[in-house]
């Protein structure tokens, strides 16, 4: 595996790769099992496989977490290499971010819910470093997980509306074995809020199985939800039901659906959902 850091490095490394597919895996690093799931499903569909770590300042509202993100780098390196990474692209924020920009990418659609709302301009941001990133590596597919269900559907429209020649792949969420979805963020909970946090997903899988008997009715099944997590302590930022993968409130409760959550800890804020799909079939829209 070759660990490159500059732009100029990175296409020279891809313009000897001639009539190879390439396939992507953006990551923030601090590398987990969820990551390594979408460079498995990379290293399996695609000749060459680019991964890259980089903690993109433009997604952190100035009350984040940029600065206690966590870094590993010796350790991400080490796992790109196990997932047959062929390249890892370890920019610094000055090689991505060279002068301010000339013109802004701004989200527009399904950001007035969940981490849109609640994240004012982060989406903004993960839509800017994804087009600078998807320029410099024109890969012919980009792995997403679907943990963060409203960034692939935001993703996929951006990647749609500008015609991006790029297939946008997704990844079920990988969770450790009490159920909490993997995340780097995990690394920054309290060991009793470590221990709390499989409830979340627990709560959610309420939810899920309320709506798979049948109710179809908002309040209910987001009480459904909330009961699980009635004596526990942790503040929720968000417990919302949309429509999926269009985010607007539900108005058919046999088409696809997102039950989200957010929960703020001390140092951590996790995110996590269940997409439901009451009929059955598949999710309209992404493939899995
Ligand atoms: P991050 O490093 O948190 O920006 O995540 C990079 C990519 O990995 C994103 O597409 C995430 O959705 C995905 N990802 C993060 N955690 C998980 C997980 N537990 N399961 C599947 N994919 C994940």
């Amino acid at each position: 595996m070759q660990v490159v850091r500059s732009k100029l490095e990175l296409k020279k490394i891809l313009s000897s790769q001639t009539n190879k597919s390439i396939g992507f895996v953006p990551t923030m690093g601090s590398l987990h099992e969820g990551h390594l799931a979408l460079m498995k499903k990379a290293r399996l569909e695609n000749d060459f496989v680019v991964a890259s770590v980089f903690v993109n300042p433009t997604q952190f509202g100035p009350n984040e977490d940029l600065d206690a993100y966590p870094r590993d780098e010796t350790k991400d390196i080490e796992l790109s290499e196990n997932a047959k990474v062929d390249l890892l692209f370890i920019p610094s924020v000055e090689e991505i971010y060279p002068r301010k920009v000339s013109a802004q990418v701004k989200a527009v659609l399904a950001v007035d819910v969940l981490d849109g709302k609640a994240r004012p301009g982060h989406f903004d941001g993960v839509l800017t470093v994804l087009l600078k990133l998807f320029m410099l590596v024109q890969p012919d597919r980009a792995y997403f997980g679907q943990k963060d269900a409203q960034q692939v559907a935001i993703v996929q429209n951006f990647v749609s509306d500008y015609f991006l020649p790029v297939d946008i792949r997704t990844v079920e969420t990988v969770r450790e074995a009490d159920g909490l979805a993997k995340s780097s963020r995990n690394v920054n909970l309290l060991e009793e809020e470590r221990n709390e946090a499989p409830v979340i997903h627990r709560a959610l899988l309420a939810g899920k199985d309320r709506i798979l008997s049948g109710c179809q009715s908002e309040q209910e099944i987001l009480g459904a939800v909330q009961e699980v997590l009635q004596d526990v302590t942790l503040k929720l930022d968000y417990l919302a039901l949309y429509s999926y993968p269009d985010f607007k409130p539900v108005t058919d409760f046999t088409k696809p659906m997102v039950l989200a959550a957010a929960v703020k800890y001390k140092k951590a804020r996790l995110i996590d959902n269940e997409i439901v799909l009451p009929s059955g079939g598949e999710a309209e829209c992404y493939e899995q």
